[in-house]
Protein backbone atom coordinates (compact mmCIF):
# COMPACT_ATOMS: atom_id res chain seq x y z
CA UNK A 1 0.00 0.00 0.00
CA UNK A 2 0.74 3.63 -0.60
CA UNK A 3 1.19 5.84 2.32
CA UNK A 4 1.24 9.89 2.30
CA UNK A 5 2.70 11.85 5.15
CA UNK A 6 2.18 15.46 5.35
CA UNK A 7 4.54 16.82 7.54
CA UNK A 8 8.03 15.59 7.49
CA UNK A 9 9.05 16.70 10.87
CA UNK A 10 9.97 14.55 13.93
CA UNK A 11 6.83 12.59 13.93
CA UNK A 12 5.81 12.39 10.43
CA UNK A 13 9.58 10.98 9.41
CA UNK A 14 9.07 8.69 12.31
CA UNK A 15 5.99 7.09 10.86
CA UNK A 16 7.94 6.90 7.76
CA UNK A 17 10.73 5.50 8.93
CA UNK A 18 8.87 2.95 10.96
CA UNK A 19 6.41 2.09 7.72
CA UNK A 20 9.87 1.86 6.22
CA UNK A 21 11.71 -0.86 7.92
CA UNK A 22 8.97 -3.10 8.81
CA UNK A 23 8.23 -2.62 5.03
CA UNK A 24 4.22 -1.90 6.07
CA UNK A 25 3.90 0.09 3.17
CA UNK A 26 5.22 -0.39 -0.18
CA UNK A 27 5.74 3.19 -0.96
CA UNK A 28 6.20 6.09 1.39
CA UNK A 29 5.59 10.04 -0.26
CA UNK A 30 6.96 12.93 2.50
CA UNK A 31 4.81 16.08 1.65
CA UNK A 32 5.97 19.47 4.01
CA UNK A 33 6.03 23.02 3.29
CA UNK A 34 9.58 23.35 3.74
CA UNK A 35 10.41 20.78 0.46
CA UNK A 36 13.69 20.53 1.42
CA UNK A 37 12.90 19.10 4.77
CA UNK A 38 10.78 16.61 3.06
CA UNK A 39 13.42 15.71 0.56
CA UNK A 40 16.27 15.44 3.72
CA UNK A 41 13.61 13.31 5.45
CA UNK A 42 13.21 10.99 2.19
CA UNK A 43 16.56 10.56 1.13
CA UNK A 44 17.83 9.73 5.02
CA UNK A 45 15.05 7.02 5.69
CA UNK A 46 15.58 5.79 1.95
CA UNK A 47 19.44 5.20 2.92
CA UNK A 48 18.00 2.75 5.87
CA UNK A 49 15.22 0.64 4.06
CA UNK A 50 17.21 -1.97 1.49
CA UNK A 51 18.87 -3.72 4.88
CA UNK A 52 15.44 -4.87 5.96
CA UNK A 53 12.98 -4.04 3.12
CA UNK A 54 11.70 -2.76 -0.09
CA UNK A 55 9.54 0.09 0.21
CA UNK A 56 10.40 2.86 -1.73
CA UNK A 57 10.59 6.57 0.11
CA UNK A 58 10.38 9.78 -1.78
CA UNK A 59 9.47 13.56 -1.44
CA UNK A 60 6.84 14.77 -2.95
CA UNK A 61 4.27 17.22 -3.83
CA UNK A 62 0.29 16.61 -2.73
CA UNK A 63 -0.49 15.27 -6.58
CA UNK A 64 2.22 12.51 -5.71
CA UNK A 65 -0.49 11.38 -3.37
CA UNK A 66 -2.92 9.75 -5.74
CA UNK A 67 -3.57 6.68 -4.77
CA UNK A 68 -2.66 6.54 -1.34
CA UNK A 69 -4.60 4.03 0.53
CA UNK A 70 -3.75 5.95 3.69
CA UNK A 71 -2.53 9.85 4.18
CA UNK A 72 -0.89 10.60 7.49
CA UNK A 73 -1.43 13.97 8.31
CA UNK A 74 1.59 15.31 11.39
CA UNK A 75 1.77 18.62 10.09
CA UNK A 76 1.37 21.49 12.44
CA UNK A 77 2.12 25.07 13.65
CA UNK A 78 3.75 25.53 16.84
CA UNK A 79 2.17 28.10 19.54
CA UNK A 80 3.75 31.83 19.22
CA UNK A 81 4.56 33.97 22.34
CA UNK A 82 1.63 34.84 24.28
CA UNK A 83 -0.82 32.94 22.05
CA UNK A 84 -3.58 31.10 23.64
CA UNK A 85 -5.14 27.34 23.60
CA UNK A 86 -7.78 28.54 21.21
CA UNK A 87 -5.73 30.46 19.17
CA UNK A 88 -3.34 28.10 18.00
CA UNK A 89 -6.01 25.25 17.40
CA UNK A 90 -7.55 27.83 15.25
CA UNK A 91 -4.58 28.22 13.31
CA UNK A 92 -3.53 24.64 13.18
CA UNK A 93 -7.14 24.13 12.10
CA UNK A 94 -6.62 26.60 9.29
CA UNK A 95 -3.81 24.36 8.18
CA UNK A 96 -5.48 21.46 8.19
CA UNK A 97 -8.44 22.78 5.77
CA UNK A 98 -5.64 23.55 3.64
CA UNK A 99 -3.73 20.31 3.52
CA UNK A 100 -7.50 18.04 3.91
CA UNK A 101 -8.51 19.83 0.95
CA UNK A 102 -5.37 18.91 -1.39
CA UNK A 103 -5.30 15.28 0.18
CA UNK A 104 -9.16 14.52 -0.85
CA UNK A 105 -8.48 16.48 -4.53
CA UNK A 106 -6.06 13.37 -5.45
CA UNK A 107 -6.80 10.77 -2.82
CA UNK A 108 -10.61 11.11 -2.14
CA UNK A 109 -10.40 7.83 -1.44
CA UNK A 110 -7.46 7.62 1.12
CA UNK A 111 -7.67 6.65 4.95
CA UNK A 112 -6.98 9.70 6.85
CA UNK A 113 -4.66 9.07 10.09
CA UNK A 114 -4.55 11.99 12.60
CA UNK A 115 -1.41 12.45 14.69
CA UNK A 116 -0.97 16.19 15.45
CA UNK A 117 -1.99 17.04 18.81
CA UNK A 118 -3.94 17.79 20.81
CA UNK A 119 -5.12 14.57 18.39
CA UNK A 120 -8.84 14.25 19.88
CA UNK A 121 -9.46 17.56 18.73
CA UNK A 122 -7.91 17.58 15.79
CA UNK A 123 -9.86 14.57 14.73
CA UNK A 124 -12.86 15.92 15.53
CA UNK A 125 -12.05 19.38 12.98
CA UNK A 126 -10.67 16.92 10.41
CA UNK A 127 -13.70 14.83 10.09
CA UNK A 128 -15.77 17.93 10.40
CA UNK A 129 -13.74 19.80 7.48
CA UNK A 130 -13.34 16.58 5.47
CA UNK A 131 -17.04 15.85 4.98
CA UNK A 132 -15.71 12.06 5.29
CA UNK A 133 -17.49 9.46 7.43
CA UNK A 134 -16.08 8.95 10.85
CA UNK A 135 -14.85 5.59 10.30
CA UNK A 136 -12.01 6.72 7.81
CA UNK A 137 -11.14 9.93 9.72
CA UNK A 138 -8.52 8.34 13.05
CA UNK A 139 -6.63 9.63 15.16
CA UNK A 140 -3.40 7.98 16.93
CA UNK A 141 -5.22 8.61 20.78
CA UNK A 142 -4.17 6.72 22.87
CA UNK A 143 -2.77 3.87 21.03
CA UNK A 144 0.26 4.46 22.85
CA UNK A 145 -0.61 5.05 26.06
CA UNK A 146 -2.30 1.55 25.96
CA UNK A 147 0.92 0.34 24.68
CA UNK A 148 2.64 1.49 27.64
CA UNK A 149 0.00 0.15 30.21
CA UNK A 150 0.51 -2.84 28.98
CA UNK A 151 3.96 -3.19 29.07
CA UNK A 152 4.05 -1.98 32.14
CA UNK A 153 1.43 -4.40 33.08
CA UNK A 154 3.37 -7.61 31.62
CA UNK A 155 6.75 -5.85 33.27
CA UNK A 156 5.15 -6.33 37.21
CA UNK A 157 3.81 -9.67 36.14
CA UNK A 158 6.32 -10.82 34.21
CA UNK A 159 4.70 -12.26 31.25
CA UNK A 160 4.67 -10.82 27.94
CA UNK A 161 2.94 -7.57 27.11
CA UNK A 162 1.04 -8.93 24.13
CA UNK A 163 -0.55 -11.30 26.78
CA UNK A 164 -1.80 -8.54 28.60
CA UNK A 165 -5.00 -6.80 27.34
CA UNK A 166 -5.83 -3.46 28.67
CA UNK A 167 -7.15 -0.32 27.51
CA UNK A 168 -6.51 3.02 27.88
CA UNK A 169 -10.09 5.07 26.93
CA UNK A 170 -10.97 9.18 26.62
CA UNK A 171 -8.81 11.31 26.00
CA UNK A 172 -5.19 11.27 25.06
CA UNK A 173 -3.97 13.54 27.76
CA UNK A 174 -4.54 14.35 31.20
CA UNK A 175 -8.06 12.83 31.47
CA UNK A 176 -7.20 9.56 30.48
CA UNK A 177 -8.69 5.92 31.67
CA UNK A 178 -6.88 3.58 32.20
CA UNK A 179 -9.44 0.39 32.56
CA UNK A 180 -8.18 -1.76 35.22
CA UNK A 181 -11.52 -3.66 36.21
CA UNK A 182 -11.65 -5.51 32.89
CA UNK A 183 -7.51 -5.68 31.90
CA UNK A 184 -6.97 -9.30 31.65
CA UNK A 185 -3.80 -11.61 31.67
CA UNK A 186 -4.36 -14.17 29.31
CA UNK A 187 -7.92 -15.90 30.04
CA UNK A 188 -8.20 -14.28 34.12
CA UNK A 189 -8.26 -10.64 35.11
CA UNK A 190 -4.84 -8.94 35.75
CA UNK A 191 -5.97 -9.05 39.74
CA UNK A 192 -6.21 -12.42 39.57
CA UNK A 193 -2.72 -13.03 37.61
CA UNK A 194 -1.19 -10.87 40.02
CA UNK A 195 -2.55 -12.94 43.40
CA UNK A 196 -1.52 -16.35 41.34
CA UNK A 197 2.02 -15.36 40.82
CA UNK A 198 2.74 -13.84 44.20
CA UNK A 199 3.42 -10.24 43.34
CA UNK A 200 -0.36 -8.32 43.87
CA UNK A 201 -1.71 -5.05 42.35
CA UNK A 202 -1.50 -3.64 45.29
CA UNK A 203 -2.64 0.69 45.53
CA UNK A 204 0.63 1.29 45.45
CA UNK A 205 1.91 -0.36 42.55
CA UNK A 206 -1.43 0.35 40.42
CA UNK A 207 -0.72 4.57 41.09
CA UNK A 208 2.57 4.16 40.07
CA UNK A 209 1.25 2.59 36.60
CA UNK A 210 -0.93 4.93 36.28
CA UNK A 211 1.33 7.98 36.58
CA UNK A 212 3.88 5.91 34.28
CA UNK A 213 1.55 6.10 31.63
CA UNK A 214 -0.34 9.28 32.24
CA UNK A 215 2.91 11.39 32.64
CA UNK A 216 5.15 9.76 29.90
CA UNK A 217 5.07 11.93 27.84
CA UNK A 218 6.00 14.65 30.06
CA UNK A 219 8.34 12.95 30.95
CA UNK A 220 10.50 12.32 27.65
CA UNK A 221 9.63 16.00 26.44
CA UNK A 222 11.73 17.15 29.84
CA UNK A 223 14.36 15.09 28.63
CA UNK A 224 14.74 15.74 24.58
CA UNK A 225 12.01 18.21 23.72
CA UNK A 226 9.25 16.09 22.32
CA UNK A 227 8.23 12.78 21.73
CA UNK A 228 8.65 10.81 18.44
CA UNK A 229 9.48 7.14 18.30
CA UNK A 230 6.46 5.85 19.76
CA UNK A 231 4.09 7.43 17.93
CA UNK A 232 5.81 6.47 15.00
CA UNK A 233 5.43 3.21 15.39
CA UNK A 234 2.05 3.31 16.77
CA UNK A 235 0.91 5.23 13.09
CA UNK A 236 2.81 2.07 11.33
CA UNK A 237 0.62 -0.19 13.74
CA UNK A 238 -2.35 1.03 12.65
CA UNK A 239 -1.29 0.95 8.97
CA UNK A 240 -0.74 -2.32 8.98
CA UNK A 241 -3.87 -2.95 10.70
CA UNK A 242 -5.25 -0.92 7.77
CA UNK A 243 -3.42 -2.33 4.80
CA UNK A 244 -3.79 -6.14 5.91
CA UNK A 245 -7.27 -5.80 6.78
CA UNK A 246 -6.26 -6.99 10.19
CA UNK A 247 -9.61 -6.57 11.84
CA UNK A 248 -6.89 -6.08 14.62
CA UNK A 249 -8.25 -4.45 18.17
CA UNK A 250 -6.45 -1.17 18.72
CA UNK A 251 -7.41 2.61 21.19
CA UNK A 252 -7.92 4.97 18.63
CA UNK A 253 -9.61 8.11 18.23
CA UNK A 254 -12.73 8.63 16.00
CA UNK A 255 -15.64 10.92 16.44
CA UNK A 256 -18.25 8.56 18.30
CA UNK A 257 -21.93 9.17 18.01
CA UNK A 258 -22.66 9.00 22.19
CA UNK A 259 -19.87 8.30 25.43
CA UNK A 260 -21.27 8.09 28.39
CA UNK A 261 -24.30 10.78 27.07
CA UNK A 262 -21.77 12.84 25.61
CA UNK A 263 -23.06 13.00 21.88
CA UNK A 264 -20.45 13.32 19.02
CA UNK A 265 -16.84 13.42 20.68
CA UNK A 266 -13.51 11.98 19.25
CA UNK A 267 -11.83 9.69 21.61
CA UNK A 268 -10.40 6.56 21.88
CA UNK A 269 -12.31 3.11 22.87
CA UNK A 270 -10.93 -0.19 21.50
CA UNK A 271 -12.00 -0.01 17.68
CA UNK A 272 -11.94 -3.23 15.02
CA UNK A 273 -9.67 -1.94 12.61
CA UNK A 274 -9.61 -2.86 8.87
CA UNK A 275 -9.16 -2.03 5.42
CA UNK A 276 -12.32 0.35 5.27
CA UNK A 277 -10.68 1.99 8.58
CA UNK A 278 -13.00 1.84 11.70
CA UNK A 279 -14.81 -1.36 11.25
CA UNK A 280 -16.68 -1.40 14.87
CA UNK A 281 -16.54 -0.37 18.06
CA UNK A 282 -15.68 -2.00 21.57
CA UNK A 283 -17.52 -0.08 24.54
CA UNK A 284 -15.85 -1.88 27.37
CA UNK A 285 -17.36 -3.08 30.70
CA UNK A 286 -16.39 -0.67 33.48
CA UNK A 287 -16.84 -0.27 36.89
CA UNK A 288 -19.11 2.95 38.27
CA UNK A 289 -15.08 4.82 38.69
CA UNK A 290 -14.29 4.31 35.07
CA UNK A 291 -17.66 4.79 34.05
CA UNK A 292 -17.29 8.39 35.43
CA UNK A 293 -13.69 8.85 34.48
CA UNK A 294 -14.56 8.48 30.54
CA UNK A 295 -17.81 10.89 30.75
CA UNK A 296 -16.01 13.51 32.66
CA UNK A 297 -13.23 12.88 29.80
CA UNK A 298 -15.99 12.64 26.75
CA UNK A 299 -17.21 16.06 28.55
CA UNK A 300 -14.15 17.29 28.94
CA UNK A 301 -13.39 16.80 25.12
CA UNK A 302 -16.31 18.34 23.69
CA UNK A 303 -15.91 21.60 25.37
CA UNK A 304 -12.38 21.82 24.53
CA UNK A 305 -13.97 21.67 20.75
CA UNK A 306 -17.29 23.56 20.90
CA UNK A 307 -15.73 27.12 20.38
CA UNK A 308 -13.59 26.39 17.71
CA UNK A 309 -14.59 28.17 14.75
CA UNK A 310 -13.95 26.26 11.26
P1 LIG B 1 6.29 17.26 15.32
O1 LIG B 1 7.30 17.13 16.41
O2 LIG B 1 4.87 17.18 15.81
O3 LIG B 1 6.55 16.36 14.16
P2 LIG B 1 7.36 19.43 13.75
O4 LIG B 1 7.28 20.90 13.96
O5 LIG B 1 8.69 18.73 13.79
O6 LIG B 1 6.38 18.78 14.82
O7 LIG B 1 6.68 19.08 12.35
C1 LIG B 1 5.57 19.69 11.81
C2 LIG B 1 5.81 19.81 10.31
O8 LIG B 1 4.58 20.27 9.70
C3 LIG B 1 6.90 20.83 9.95
O9 LIG B 1 7.92 20.18 9.20
C4 LIG B 1 6.15 21.88 9.11
O10 LIG B 1 6.94 22.39 8.04
C5 LIG B 1 4.96 21.09 8.60
N1 LIG B 1 3.83 21.93 8.17
C6 LIG B 1 3.27 22.97 8.84
N2 LIG B 1 2.29 23.53 8.12
C7 LIG B 1 2.18 22.81 6.96
C8 LIG B 1 1.36 22.90 5.81
N3 LIG B 1 0.43 23.83 5.68
N4 LIG B 1 1.58 22.01 4.81
C9 LIG B 1 2.54 21.07 4.92
N5 LIG B 1 3.35 20.94 5.98
C10 LIG B 1 3.19 21.79 6.99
Amino acid sequence: MKVGIVGAGMVGSSAGYALALTGTASEVVLVDMNEKLAVAQAEDIAHATPFYSATTVSAGAYHDLKDAGVVILACGVSQKPGEDRLALLERNADVFRQVVGEVLSVAPDAILLIASNPVDIMTDITTRLSGLSPQRVIGSGTILDTARFRSLLGRHLEISPQSVHAYVLGEHGDSEVLTWSNARAGSVSVASFADQVGRPLTSAVRAEIDNNVRNAAYRIIEGKGSTYYGIGAGLARIVKAIALDQRAVLSVSIVTPQVEGVTDVALSVPRVIGAAGVLMDLLPELDDEEHAALGRSARLLKEKSAPIRL
